[in-house]
């Protein structure tokens, strides 16, 4: 845990009693500070009471004897519009924050010149995140990784001289930590999402903005205009810059077939990579390995870091473009992180031929941005509520079989890839949708197909036969 000392003997109102916000609390009681705490829910109030924290309906307090209002990022700052715990600390003076900043003000108080790897963008930054804590590890490092990612910042240990923080930010972790101040500030890539919640896409762009523009050095993704224009802003104010494009446009890092490139010399190569297949990855990777270079550069002792060898150890993510199981020559892949039609584009075009299992709850746009892809689509095999939606929208394109279930999609697309004649025929999940309509979130309904793809029969080959006596019938 991370003692929150820089509120010592000053008291704090807390909303939100989620995990992080648990965590929160009792890193500022440890740190000598006192909280009041609130949450809709009576289950999590419970929780917290259990843990010793103190809870109180922030409507009927006196918000004169607070100094600020922590947030949990999960609830709304701004829109569609504030939360009411928002409003009564405004009215009051008092300043909104989150779980970064207390870590952050901490960090500047016991540790500021510790290294810092903050990363941010709409897609890739669990995967980046979870690759750059690897390599820090592979260093040699003491690496603690958390924030948007598995554990709450502050419930990692304390920030140190010689202790690497590797933490994912959301726009709204962002947005409540107005003293960000990463060594290496990241940011990935920027495309519309949670718009709902920012208002506009210029609003989200600009709190993205501020973890770079804040940074020491800054590693900015540049195939998107929004990157691009914010690269320009960050290197036009003097902070240290490395720009990365892996889709052709001018940048300090490329992407030469499975070669990452800078200047002319070889970053590194990802053939062979399993875990880092994809361009997107390689987009993942570039940043990874040049943040990881960057924070070496400021640690005088540190080894050269044998880049190779540590790629090919990276595990991967589970439910991000995961390899779960293979039948024959079927290779069955599990994308359920793709919630939105701009992440399951990364992995309809890494697989050809595809049987694609989509749907849930459609994102605004629903798969118009993947009609490029159509082609590479032998069949797709759609569950959840956005079935007729999709079954209009890949109506003439794509060959479509309404499966309603996880469960009957699983067995349909398994039949017909074993009957393709291609080299690897990909049974895909990448839904492009949200779960909520049929599983609790993408965790649950990854684990979900892996379980199914694990229960198919070793060989596939009956189900095929199955299929070609089916249509000569
Ligand atoms: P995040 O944490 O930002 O949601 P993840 O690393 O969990 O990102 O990846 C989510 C999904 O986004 C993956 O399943 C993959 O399909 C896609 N993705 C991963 N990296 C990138 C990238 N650099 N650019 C675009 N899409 C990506």
């Amino acid at each position: 845990m991370t003692p929150v000392t820089a509120f010592a003997d000053q008291h704090l109102a807390l909303f939100g009693l989620g995990g992080s916000g648990l965590a929160t609390a009792e890193a500022l009681l440890a740190g000598g500070a006192q909280v009041t705490a609130w949450d809709d829910s009576e289950t999590s109030r419970e929780a917290a009471r259990t843990r010793g924290i103190a809870v109180a309906d922030l409507r009927d307090a006196d918000w004169s004897g607070f100094s600020a209002l922590v947030l949990a990022p999960g609830v709304p700052l701004t829109h569609p519009e504030p939360h009411w715990t928002a409003t009564l600390a405004q009215a009051a003076g008092l300043p909104v924050i989150g779980d970064i900043e207390l870590f952050c003000r901490e960090r500047a108080k016991v540790a500021p010149d510790a290294p810092l790897i903050a990363i941010t963008g709409t897609n890739g930054k669990s995967t980046t995140t979870a690759l750059i804590a690897h390599l820090c590890r592979v260093a040699g490092w003491d690496t603690q990784m958390g924030g948007n990612i598995g554990v709450p910042v502050l419930a990692l240990d304390p920030p140190a001289n010689n202790r690497v923080h590797v933490l994912e930010l959301s726009s709204f972790q962002i947005d409540l930590a107005p003293s960000l101040h990463a060594s290496v500030g990241i940011l990935l890539n920027l495309t519309p999402d949670h718009i709902d919640r920012h208002g506009t896409m210029e609003n989200y762009a600009a709190i993205k903005e501020r973890l770079v523009a804040s940074a020491d050095r800054a590693v900015v993704g540049v195939d998107d205009p929004h990157s691009a224009a914010i690269a320009a802003r960050v290197k036009a104010s003097g902070i240290t810059l490395t720009t990365i494009s892996v889709a052709g446009r001018p940048a300090d890092v490329t992407l030469d077939g499975t070669r990452l490139m800078r200047n002319h010399d070889t970053l590194a190569d990802l053939a062979g990579v399993a875990t880092l297949r994809g361009r997107h990855n390689a987009q993942n990777a570039a940043v990874a390995i040049v943040a990881v270079q960057a924070v070496a550069s400021m640690q005088p002792a540190s080894q050269p870091i044998d880049v190779p060898r540590a790629l090919h150890g990276f595990g991967g993510l589970p439910h991000r473009m995961e390899q779960v199981g293979q039948r024959g020559h079927v290779l069955f892949v599990n994308d359920s992180k793709a919630t939105n039609a701009d992440a399951a584009e990364q992995s309809l075009k890494s697989f050809d031929p595809v049987f694609w299992i989509v749907g849930g709850v459609a994102k605004e746009g629903g798969l118009a941005p993947l009609a490029p892809f159509f082609s590479r689509v032998a069949k797709a095999y759609l569950i959840g509520t956005s079935s007729a939606a999709f079954a209009a929208e890949l109506d003439g394109h794509v060959e479509v079989e309404d499966c309603g279930t996880l469960d009957v999609a699983v067995a349909a697309a398994a039949r017909d890839a074993a009957g393709s004649d291609a080299a690897e025929p990909v049974v895909l999940l990448a839904p492009a949708c949200a779960s909520y309509d049929q599983f609790k979130n993408f965790e649950q309904r990854g684990t979900r197909f892996r379980e199914l793809v694990e229960a198919l029969p070793a060989s596939l080959a009956g189900q095929a036969e199955e299929k070609s006596r089916d249509l000569t019938r």
